[in-house]
């Protein structure tokens, strides 16, 4: 498969290499035109109001929604998830979103003490080391979103549809667990 990372800001090339390790095509994204063709996209974990700014001056904003709009799998990690939330709570003052997932995020939500943790999860099944930083979590769920883990109360990786989002940072480890769900589980029935 063709999958493109938004590359504007944030751990972009750490996708680039979980996606390449998982036998795909894996290339960056910085303008509209780089989004014909690829068979999904990741939005990568990093600053969420810096991407969204980004991806304005980019003239990427509404061919992201667009994309989205038209089920292409895309799957993003922390700020990622932010970026897909139809809702955000704790975001600047009018902070948008390409949106598609029906959540409501809380950005920064494990607190100030807790900016940066890691804890070991069960995603699909099986468990997973994750890295946390500065993370959101997902405070509300539609009727058609699934959980697929959870850290304390919390949802931390969530999908509906062809959309995934996780609070935590699987690219930043060498666990693919996360990436081959996506592939596998998501991209691969389209
Ligand atoms: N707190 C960041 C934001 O709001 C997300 C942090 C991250 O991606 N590690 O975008």
């Amino acid at each position: 498969m063709k999958v493109g990372v938004l590359a504007l800001q944030g751990d972009f090339r750490e996708h680039i290499r979980a996606a390449t390790e998982c036998g795909h095509l894996a290339m960056e994204v910085r303008r509209a035109s780089e989004l014909s063709g690829i068979d999904a996209l990741i939005l990568p974990g990093g600053e969420s109001t810096t991407i969204i700014h980004l991806a304005q001056s980019f003239d990427l904003y509404e061919p992201i929604k667009e994309v989205i709009a038209n089920g292409l799998p895309v799957y993003g990690s922390c700020a990622g998830m932010i970026l897909l939330a139809d809702r955000i709570v704790g975001g600047i003052a009018g902070q948008k979103t390409f949106g598609g997932l029906d959540i409501t995020v809380r950005r920064n939500a494990f607190g100030r003490q807790v900016d940066s943790f890691e804890s070991d999860l069960e995603f699909n099944g099986a468990s997973l080391h994750a890295v946390f930083i500065r993370a959101p979590w997902v405070e509300e769920v539609g009727k058609s979103v699934q959980v697929l883990s959870t850290a304390g109360e919390h949802a931390v990786a969530v999908r509906e549809g062809n959309l995934l989002a996780t609070s935590f940072h699987p690219e930043l480890t060498h666990d693919l667990a996360v990436h081959r769900y996506f592939f596998d589980e998501i991209c691969k029935g389209r």
